[in-house]
């Protein structure tokens, strides 16, 4: 009888210990059903063994043959070294190997047996030797001479193990079912799942292995584009107040132009007609508009506020801090005030209380006040609106599911939400399947180049000679400290401790400290004392954004640049370059510079730079993309965009022509995923 796959992994089916099964549990895998859906990190490709004459330097080779005899020795600094020799079978030459400090395998190296060993082959000693081989008896070879999984690692849960584990159990348990219907695979030109499943982990070929990946990869992309153009319809349906479908009025658009300081650039057009025309529709508008720092998003939810207030409904605008919405509402004003200057644009933040508080919160409910904007504070029950026909969410990344959806059921509003970070569009498509997408592909006119440097360690000197000089001219700058993922406390620490570095590397200069943990009233203090001059470098923890327009910061240093993605560094160079000065970027990194790193010397485009990092790093490392919303998965890595797109047509037309409610596989698959993306 084979195993069920919803069995619970224990000692006994495993033939493990308890720890190890505990540390399986710790990375969520609990049944033999996610086991098995644990899928290997990466393979390494032993089909064909090399040959000792062809030896590849510093790369993993395969050789058969067997160990003659085995030996110890005691080396400098007490290293003890286990060798041995290996004949290769077929020309009978030998080779060295050397394990280090790991005196017991010798008794497990067997002699004059028929082995495959893979390992690299170093040059040490005068002569070349293969380093620490990994062996296995060609009888009973599981893993070697085939294309061999690699697992992710977990403490003392080793990738040799995993693999034993998962191939003693992969005959012995119930066939997976397919989720896919037979037509969607055929026009796809997958293979069933059960067959890519096993052969994720133990391919027969490297073609099999291939098209395996794919098909579990377009399995979870369209269940996510089934989910996402689900969530689309909902949204589409939910009881929408029918003066919200607003006709578009090009007049008005216009005459707001006209008043403009500037003109709006084309991107900045297109996307105010994409919204406008959304509002024309008979459902609410659920869009995101993407756009480099400075591309002038701000604008587009303002030429689209228009047209709301003509209609008598209030516009919420809703920005992850008070800095940020306290200059919105200084900016809008600004912007409005020649426009109609009966255009009520009001502040709300946690810090305004008492009296001032009823009065704004009786305004909004009395319709008096046309834009409210504001932080966390717009979320709150006691906030009511009269009439919200319009809610703008600002760094949308910033903000959780459920804060998004608590503001917008205060109304039946069109959403509009902003993101600086520069999203591929086939990511897009992926982390926000049900929404509409507008891009701001260009910044407005006469934005000079930050000139961008990355400097190795040695590099730091003279920098720092040329910061202070600049300050000298009466410019400022930033310095952001490295990101400490693990804690906000160890985060503040090391810029705490970076601070009082500078300080001495700084004596002539003032410097200021902002961080996480300071209360909001003495970041917006020190913010202040920034914008009026008070010091000249800004030390910053990563978390928080310097999202201010402070346009005397012509510099801003940015220490151990190589922790952060490529998108994200690009968005701290735009905190400088905002006013008339020629402004820079200095990146340290902590070691040799990268290549990676060095794209930011020449690519001054987000997008850009994010493709080039979504190909060196692979979808999971962008920056952003996970906060926006990036759901997890466990084969598709988004590289190649293609997929996507396939599986998202697919979906459309699956929900077009089939009824959902037949398919019951796809339907208890969506659940599961919908509980995972909810915990
Ligand atoms: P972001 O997309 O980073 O939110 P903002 O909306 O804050 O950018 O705009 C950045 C600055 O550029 C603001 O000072 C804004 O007034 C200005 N701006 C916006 N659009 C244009 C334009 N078309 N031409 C010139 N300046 C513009
Ligand atoms: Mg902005």
């Amino acid at each position: 009888m084979k195993i069920p796959l919803l069995t619970k992994l224990d000692r006994k089916i495993l033939h493990s210990t308890d720890e190890r099964v505990k540390l399986l549990h710790e990375i969520g895998i609990e049944t033999v059903e996610d086991f098995l859906q644990f899928y290997p990190r990466t393979h390494e490709d032993f089909s064909t063994p090399t040959h000792l004459s062809q030896l590849r330097a510093d790369q993993k080779n395969l050789l058969a043959g067997i160990f003659l005899k085995v030996w110890k020795e005691t080396v400098k600094h007490r290293m003890k070294l286990t060798k041995a020799t290996f004949i290769e079978k077929e020309s009978g030459s030998e080779i060295e190997c050397v394990w280090f400090n790991n005196p017991s395998i010798a008794d497990r190296i067997p002699i004059n047996k028929a082995v495959l060993i893979s390992a690299k082959a170093k040059l040490g000693f005068g002569k070349i030797s293969l380093q620490s081989p990994d062996f296995e008896m060609i009888t009973n070879a599981i893993y070697l001479g085939r294309i061999s999984p690699v697992y992710r690692e977990h403490g003392k849960l080793k990738s040799s193990w995993i693999r034993q584990k998962i191939y003693d159990l992969i005959d012995e348990v119930q066939s997976f079912e397919n989720i896919l219907p037979p037509s969607i695979r055929q026009e796809e030109g997958l293979m069933d799942r059960n067959q890519a499943i096993r052969e994720i982990h133990f391919p027969s070929t490297k073609e099999k292995l291939i098209l395996a990946k794919k098909t579990i990869a377009f399995e979870e992309l369209f269940l996510l584009q089934i989910s996402a153009l689900q969530r689309k319809k909902v949204w589409e349906k939910e009881g929408r107040g029918e003066s919200l479908q607003i006709p578009l009025e090009p007049e008005l658009i216009k005459s707001f132009f006209d008043i403009l300081p500037f003109t709006p650039t084309n991107s900045q057009k297109i996307s105010i007609f994409e919204v406008l025309k959304d509002f024309e529709k008979p459902v609410p508008m659920l869009r995101l508009l993407e756009g480099d720092v400075g591309s002038g998003k701000t604008l587009v939810a303002l030429a689209a506020a228009i047209p709301i207030i003509k209609r008598g409904a209030q516009i919420a605008f809703l920005a992850p801090t008070e800095i940020l919405a306290r200059q919105h509402a200084q900016g809008i004003q600004k912007l409005l005030k020649p426009f109609d200057k009966e255009i009520k644009v009001e502040l709300l933040t946690g810090g305004i209380k008492g009296k001032k508080r009823d009065e704004i919160l009786t305004n909004v409910r009395l319709g008096k006040i046309h834009i409210l904007v504001g932080t966390h504070a717009l979320i709150e029950e006691s906030v009511i609106f009269q009439k919200l026909g319009f809610v703008v969410i600002d760094e949308q990344h910033r903000f959780g599911v459920k804060q998004r959806e608590l503001l917008i059921k205060k109304g039946s509003p069109h959403v509009l939400q902003m993101t600086a970070t520069p999203i591929p569009r086939t990511l897009a498509i992926v982390a926000f399947g049900d929404q509409d997408l507008s891009v701001l592909t260009e910044l407005p006119p006469g934005r000079k180049t930050i000139i961008t440097k990355v400097a190795p360690p040695s590099g730091r000197v003279q920098i720092e000679r040329f910061i202070v000089s600049e300050t000298e001219k009466g410019r400022q700058g930033f310095i952001i400290c490295p990101l400490v993922e693990e804690s906000e406390k160890l985060e503040v620490k090391a810029a705490t401790e970076e601070f009082i570095r500078l300080e001495s590397v700084f004596p002539q200069l003032k410097l200021g400290l902002l961080h996480g943990r300071m209360k909001s009233k003495e970041k917006e203090q020190i913010m202040k004392d920034f914008q009026e001059k008070k010091f000249d470098l800004l030390v910053s923890t990563a978390v928080v954004e310097v999202g201010v327009d402070i346009p005397n910061a012509s510099m801003i240093i940015i220490e151990g640049a190589e922790r952060f993605g490529l998108a994200q560094l690009h968005q701290f160079r735009g905190r400088v370059g905002r006013g008339k000065h020629q402004s820079y970027c200095f990146l340290f990194p902590t070691e040799k510079p990268t290549k990676r790193l060095q794209a930011m010397e020449n690519e001054h485009c987000g997008f850009r730079l994010a493709e080039i990092d979504l190909e060196m790093r692979g979808s999971g490392q962008i920056f952003g993309i996970r906060q926006s919303g990036m759901p997890d998965m466990k084969m598709a890595d988004i590289s190649d965009g293609r997929i996507v797109v396939q599986a998202r047509n697919a979906a459309e037309n699956f929900l077009d022509t089939q009824n959902l409610a037949e398919f019951p596989k796809i339907r208890e698959s969506l659940k599961l995923m919908e509980q995972v993306s909810e915990t």
